[in-house]
C-alpha cells in the first residue's frame, strides 16, 4: 500500500529500525536507512530492501547529533527520491548510571539523539507533507516515555519529551492529512539492550541472570521480550488509510509493563 511514497527511517542499521524499514519496504515504499555501521553490511541492507521493495533503498549516514547533517539528508531526499512521507525517529541510546556521577557529555548527547533530532527531522519533513496533504510520522519511544527506572536519567527524560512532541505536532498538523504517533516498546532484544547489561550488572552488583530476570523480564508482565517484527508490524499499520485517525497517541508494546 506504500507504492511511490519514501520511508526515512533514522537509526535503521541495526535493531527495531531495521526491522521497520524491513517492513515498510515489503509495504512497497522507497526506503532511507540512516545509522552506523559496517559498510559493507550497511550495503547488503540496502541491497536487500530494494529486492523487497522492487523500487529505491538508499543509505545516509548523517550523524542525527548534528543538525546539518539532517538538513544535508533531507535535501537529498527531497532531490533523488521525491521527498520524506513516512518519518520514522527511531534512532538511539542508552546510558546507565547514578544521576550524581552521570556523565555530561553523555546527557547531552542522549538529548540531542533522543529528543532533539526529532524535531530538526519533523521541522524538515512537516511542510512537504502539508504540500502534499498526506504523511505519517512515527517516533520509536518506550515504555520509559511513561514510567521511569533510576539510574536512566537522560533516556527517560527525553523519551518523555518524544512523547510530548509527538503529542504537540500531532495538533499541530491534525488538519493536513498527517498523523504522528509514538510506539513504546518495552525490553526488545536488541543489541541496545544486550549492551546495556554489563552497565546494569555493575549499577545494581548483579549477575547477567539476575539483570535478565530481575531487572529487565522483572516488569514485563509476559516474561518475554517484545520482538522486533511485533514493533515493526504496528509501524506498518500506522502508514495505513485506516490509520487516518490515530494520531497523538502512544502506543504500548509492552507485554503489560506500563498496566502495572
Ligand atoms: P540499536 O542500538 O540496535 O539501534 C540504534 C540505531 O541508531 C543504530 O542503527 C545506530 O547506528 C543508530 N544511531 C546511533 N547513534 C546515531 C547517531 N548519532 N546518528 C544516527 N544514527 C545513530 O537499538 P534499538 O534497540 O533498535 O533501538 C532503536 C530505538 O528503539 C531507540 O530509540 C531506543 O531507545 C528504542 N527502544 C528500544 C527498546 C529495546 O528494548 N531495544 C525499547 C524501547 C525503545
Amino acid at each position: 500500500h506504500l507504492k511511490g511514497k519514501t520511508a526515512l527511517v533514522t537509526g535503521s542499521t541495526s535493531g527495531i529500525g531495521l526491522g521497520i524499514a524491513k517492513a515498510l519496504a515489503a509495504d512497497g515504499a522507497n526506503i532511507i536507512i540512516n545509522g552506523f555501521g559496517d559498510a559493507a553490511a550497511i550495503e547488503a541492507e540496502r541491497a536487500a530492501l530494494e529486492v523487497l521493495n522492487g523500487g529505491k533503498a538508499a543509505y545516509d549516514g548523517a550523524d542525527l547529533t548534528r543538525p546539518e547533517e539532517i538538513a544535508a539528508m533531507f535535501a537529498r531526499a527531497d532531490k533523488d527520491l521525491g521527498g520524506v512521507d513516512i518519518l520514522v525517529n527511531n534512532a538511539g541510546m542508552q546510558f546507565v548510571s547514578p544521576v550524581e556521577d552521570f556523565p555530561v557529555e553523555k546527557w547531552d548527547m542522549i538529548i540531542a539523539l533522543n529528543l532533539t533530532a526529532s524535531f530538526h527531522t519533523i521541522r524538515h519533513a512537516v511542510p512537504g507533507m502539508r504540500k502534499k496533504k498526506w504523511g505519517r510520522i512515527i517516533a520509536t519511544a518506550s515504555a520509559h516515555s511513561l514510567v521511569a527506572s533510576p539510574f536512566k536519567s537522560a533516556y527517560v527524560t527525553a523519551k518523555h519529551g518524544l512523547a510530548g512532541l509527538t503529542k504537540t505536532v500531532a495538533l499541530e498538523v491534525a488538519e493536513a492529512g498527517i498523523t504522528v504517533n509514538c510506539i513504546s516498546p518495552g525490553y526488545v532484544w536488541t543489541p541496545l539492550v544486550e549492551n546495556q547489561i554489563p552497565d546494569t550488572m555493575k549499577a545494581r552488583k548483579m549477575t547477567r541472570e539476575q539483570v535478565i530476570n530481575d531487572v529487565l523480564l522483572a516488569g514485563q508482565p509476559t516474561k518475554q521480550f517484545v520482538t522486533v517484527e511485533q514493533v515493526a508490524a504496528l509501524a506498518s499499520f500506522l502508514t495505513r488509510d485506516e490509520a487516518a485517525n490515530i494520531t497523538g497517541a502512544n502506543l504500548s508494546v509492552d507485554g503489560g509493563w506500563t498496566a502495572a
